[in-house]
């Protein structure tokens, strides 16, 4: 058994996420936590609102709420999303709580007494009518790259350029839309990366062999291209108070953390907060500090393309430049985009189906599987109704949901709702034991490389092996010249009902639960480590279940999308 310490992107709190976020972070995540847990690891799968940064007090200042009222109830709004969802967070935390806000002014104080932290004036754009300094988005105008004119402070959405502020041409203040705005000088803290260069790259070097190339061709083109200085404090008030020695900093009283240095450290402060509510304060250290137990833990990160450079780069910066026994990242998963068709899901243009109108159109386990099976992995994909319905249609109703329905409804007609005894098997057994003992090693080494189209598409290909089994099997024309050669059949075609339901645990878990609970697996019976499948021998694994045992028929596990259904989104939501 192994401890594997699982982290997904922190989804950001302006707003319900859309399926794109869900596809390259949270899914996989709980995918590779359900695997794990069911393949009988100590799995801790930690997960948090990112509550702090320009957007928020926008969007706060948008909704008529103080930012901390808009954040709480967006945040109860997501946790509700995510279960939802069936996401299997052991904790979903927020970075604006205590445990995030100790953690984040510690680090700051230790990475300032290593030499990394340094004091320096800035030019910031100041709004005389606001009474404020403009960070970031506060502030738009037009874009010096392209000449469009309504650039945010930190981006041009039309071309893409990063901005400061202070580079923006004729601009204005996006709070109250007044022109009446001066540069004046700011003090900031900066976080001297440049320092942790050589450090940064032997910890990427260390580790590149095992992250896939998307991950290793970020982080080496950030070094390649050199680290520089950066700016870990805004002049904001909603965020984390700059502190120096526990207390306030002297002249950084309304100032308050850059969201980009404290987000990543609320993955440790969430996991403080999971310790805390389950009445064991310390128990978080055996997950994060090495010196605490945390050696042996497999650390295991996932995200979107775009976070790489933080998670591979810059948080790496913060741990080791504090030169304390931290956890650092083992494994990193990145993802590509899922796409809206042809273009991008964007929230803030509201693009594409967001994850709490999904789940009123069908239940998670649909999205699930669809999102899994076409997760962007190798390189972008595009979501489309009509690939839905299909993917849907053919994989969870006919080569799943039929199987089951098939042959648990015949075993309780013919049968007497039980496990038939009698018979031996065949040829058709033997052949399907043999599928089983290529095709469930390929599965769990899937899961185990992170390779989760190919594990969607290997669970598939034995759902229909299956399937291919019981048309060669015949129970239903053997039950007239033979009821045992009939018995056969059936009974191997529940334990076949059963193995469907345990491989299907990770990425449709709702239905999984369901077969398995009609069937009477007990929970400790459900494990998908394939020392303990395999153990009897893959024949013995199609007569698992005791002979005679009483099996119920699960209910009707899914219905097919409609044409009419497509129509009636598309006009909706959009695409076609
Ligand atoms: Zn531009």
């Amino acid at each position: 058994m192994s401890r594997i310490l699982i982290t997904s992107a922190l989804p950001y709190i302006n707003g319900v996420k859309h399926l794109g976020n869900l596809a390259g972070s949270m899914l996989p995540a709980d995918v590779y936590a359900r695997y794990n847990r069911a393949a009988g690891h100590e799995v801790l799968f930690i997960c948090a609102t990112d509550e702090h940064g320009t957007p928020a007090e926008l969007a706060a200042i948008e909704a008529g709420q103080t930012p901390a009222e808009y954040c709480n109830e967006q945040h109860e709004i997501q946790k509700r999303v995510g279960a939802g969802f069936s996401l299997s967070f052991d904790h979903f935390g927020r970075s604006s709580n205590a445990p995030n806000r100790k953690l984040t002014q510690h680090f700051c104080e230790v990475l300032e007494a290593n030499g990394l932290i340094e004091e320096r004036t800035s030019k910031q754009v100041y709004s005389v009518d606001d009474k404020r300094f403009l960070p970031d988005r506060y502030v738009e105008g037009t874009c010096p790259n392209c000449g469009y004119e309504k650039a945010r402070g930190d981006q041009c959405d039309n071309c893409g350029t990063l901005l400061d502020p202070v580079e923006l041409i004729n601009p204005y203040s996006s709070v109250s839309g007044s022109r009446n705005v001066e540069i004046r000088d700011t003090r900031h803290l900066y976080l001297l990366q440049e320092q942790m260069q050589d450090q940064v790259r032997t910890f990427v070097d260390a580790r590149a062999a095992n992250w896939p190339n998307l991950t290793t061709s970020i982080a080496y083109k950030w070094l390649d291209e050199g680290l520089i200085s950066r700016s870990i404090t805004r002049d904001l008030s909603w965020g984390i108070p700059v502190t120096q020695n526990g207390k306030p900093r002297p002249g950084f009283e309304e100032k308050v953390f850059y969201v980009w240095f404290d987000a990543p450290i609320e993955y440790i402060g969430s996991t403080v907060e999971w310790s805390e509510a389950n009445g064991k304060p310390d128990e978080w250290e055996r997950w994060w500090r090495t010196d605490k137990g945390a050696a042996d833990v497999s650390y295991v990160q996932f995200m979107g393309k775009d976070n790489v450079a933080f998670h591979t780069v810059s948080f790496p910066v913060t741990i080791l430049g504090s030169k304390e026994p931290w956890k650092l990242v083992d494994k990193l998963k990145a993802f590509n985009w899922l796409n809206w068709y042809g273009g991008k899901f964007s929230t803030s243009q509201k693009r594409g189906v967001f994850m709490d109108k999904a789940l009123e159109l069908l239940p998670g386990d649909y999205w699930r599987w669809y999102l899994t099976a076409n997760a962007p992995e190798s390189s972008d994909t595009a979501f489309t109704w009509e690939h839905f319905k299909t993917t849907v249609n053919s994989d969870l109703n006919d080569v799943l949901g039929n199987f089951v329905n098939r042959v648990t409804k015949y075993a309780a007609a013919k049968f007497d709702g039980k496990v038939p005894d009698g018979g031996a098997p065949g040829e058709h057994e033997a052949w399907m034991a043999n599928e089983l003992a290529t095709r469930l090693p390929a599965l769990i080494g899937y899961y185990e490389q992170m390779e989760f189209r190919k594990a969607a598409a290997e669970t598939r290909a034995i759902w229909a092996a299956g399937n291919e089994y019981i048309t060669k099997a015949a129970p239903w024309t053997a039950y007239k010249t033979s009821v045992d050669q009939a018995a056969v059949g059936i009974r191997t075609g529940l334990n076949l009902v059963v193995l469907f339901g345990i491989i299907a645990q990770p990425i449709i878990p709702e239905t999984a639960n369901k077969i398995l609970d009609a069937l009477g697996v007990p929970e400790g019976n459900r494990s998908l480590s394939l020392a303990k499948l395999g153990a009897g021998g893959y024949p013995a694994l199609l007569d698992a279940l005791p002979r005679t045992m009483p099996i119920n028929v699960p209910p009707q596990l899914f219905t097919k999308i409609e044409d009419a259904q497509v129509a009636d989104w598309t006009a909706r939501f959009g695409g076609g």
